[in-house]
């Protein structure tokens, strides 16, 4: 990545400026898209030494990627400030939290017993509410942090010896062969009869905190009569990479990469009820690879390309895939309104939004909040940790616009959204309630 030339392309048209999400609660022309793209630059140049003042500057970026939806100019900001604290993270070093937080990713094991310690201490530090802890002390002077739960056993754990037993396949069979005659985005090569194959990539918050996503997924996928593997797999590196410990997110790269290799002969796809892992693995491995000093980088990227084809986004695969559709539309109507987020890593990397709407307005009254695109703010563990103020303005925004739409619902294909949603909820009053997708259409389809 030239940081120079991508500069000199920036026509200083100020398009990326208002929608920015760091602009919008802290305007300063410094934290606006094309006041990093300028910053950037000039560090790049070595006209300005990347210093303490500028670290923190760069830090102050959501990584939501509005601005690059914005620019005439495709720039790829959010992508240059992860080179910046690359080089951040070289100069001076990681917080040992992070440290310590990323050995944890690194070690899936040691992860799994941590997490399920934690399930029995947190109840000393914080109530449990749902499908949120909330703290018994004020932790900061924004006052009381929500966070995820902590589940007993992690999702990969729980599925371990996990054997398909499809449910109601006659439906499932019925459907699929009346729906050869309908107007279904399913493509035709998808009409075999024999069943379907897919891999679950859980992702580590659905893993160990939101374990009712992938028990959604799982009995979403035995009504369609599609045979789900729980295969061996890593953390997808997102909590590093956007910290710019490259070291570890190439080690997780590698050994996904290698993991997937050994089963993907075997499956049709592999699908990711998770937006910021979804953007990880298919768009931003490479981008991590490229901007790694890793040696057999290309040889990387080549064995990465090979994997992509296969590779979804839960709601874009069984709304292109399958005959969900058909089979929602013969469910009940449910009496909850939603109002849907959409998770930047889903809509603005991905393209995904239309998929989950469509699938959820089959049974429930979908209400557009006002930006439902605006990101959330959730961008990260250092924003949520020594950057929590910004963290918390971009999230009441959002919450007032959620408490504005009047649904019951919010939901959105993210935990990381659902993390941050439901503190941002909880410290503005609304009382609206987080829900993933996956669960509100496995519910209309018992
Ligand atoms: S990635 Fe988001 S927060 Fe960062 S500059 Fe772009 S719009 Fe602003
Ligand atoms: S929208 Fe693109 S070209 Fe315009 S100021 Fe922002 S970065 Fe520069």
């Amino acid at each position: 990545m030239d940081i120079i030339n991508l500069s000199k392309s920036c026509v200083k048209c100020a398009k990326c400026v208002p929608s920015c999400t760091i602009y919008q609660i802290h305007r300063d022309e410094s934290t606006s898209p094309r006041g990093f793209v300028d910053l950037l630059a000039l560090c790049a140049k070595g006209d300005l030494k990347l210093d303490k003042n500028l670290k923190n500057i760069f830090e102050t970026c959501f990584l939501c990627t509005t601005c690059t939806t914005q620019c005439p100019q495709n720039i790829d900001t959010a992508t240059m400030i992860i080179k910046s604290r690359i080089a951040i993270a070289r100069k001076y070093g990681i917080s040992w939290y992070k440290k310590a937080y990323f050995f944890l990713l690194r070690h899936r094991k040691i992860m799994d017993f941590a997490f399920s310690l934690t399930h029995f201490i947190a109840p000393c530090a914080f109530k449990s509410d749902d499908d949120r802890l909330r703290s018994r002390f004020a932790l900061s002077k924004f006052g009381k942090r929500t966070i995820f739960p902590f589940a007993k056993k992690s999702f990969l754990n729980k599925y371990k010896n996990y054997r398909f037993s499809p449910r109601h396949c006659e439906d499932s069979a019925r459907i699929q062969s009346n729906s050869n005659t309908k107007d279904s985005p399913k493509d035709s090569k998808d009409s075999s009869d024999s069943p379907k194959k897919v891999a679950i990539f859980i992702g580590c918050l659905s893993n160990y905190n939101y374990t009712e996503v992938g028990d959604s997924l799982i009995h979403i996928l035995e009504r369609l009569n599609i045979k789900a593997v729980i295969p061996k797999q890593e953390c997808c590196a997102a909590p590093a990479y956007f910290t710019g410990d490259i070291k570890s997110v190439v080690h997780l790269i590698k050994k996904n990469i290698a993991l997937f290799e050994g089963f993907w002969a075997e499956i049709d796809a592999m699908i990711i009820p998770e937006a910021t892992c979804a953007a990880m693995i298919m768009v931003d491995w490479k981008h991590a690879l490229e901007l790694s000093d890793e040696a057999e980088k290309s040889a990387w990227i080549a064995r990465l390309e090979r994997l992509l084809p296969k590779i979804y986004m839960a709601s874009d695969y069984l709304y292109r895939h399958t005959n969900l559709r058909d089979l929602l539309k013969d469910s009940p109507k449910m009496r909850e309104s939603i109002t849907y987020h959409d998770p930047c890593h889903a809509k603005k990397v991905l393209g995904i939004h239309k998929e989950p709407r469509d699938l959820l307005g089959a049974n429930y009254e979908i209400i557009e909040m006002s930006e439902c695109d605006r990101c959330c703010g959730f961008g990260g563990v250092t924003m949520q940790s020594q950057k929590y103020g910004f963290a918390f303005g971009a999230g009441s925004a959002k919450a007032q616009n959620i408490a504005k739409s009047g649904a019951n619902i919010v939901s959105a294909e993210c935990s990381a959204c659902r993390m941050q949603l439901n503190n941002a909820m909880d410290n503005n009053g609304v009382n609206t309630r987080f829900k993933h997708p996956l669960e509100l259409i496995a519910k209309a389809l018992e």
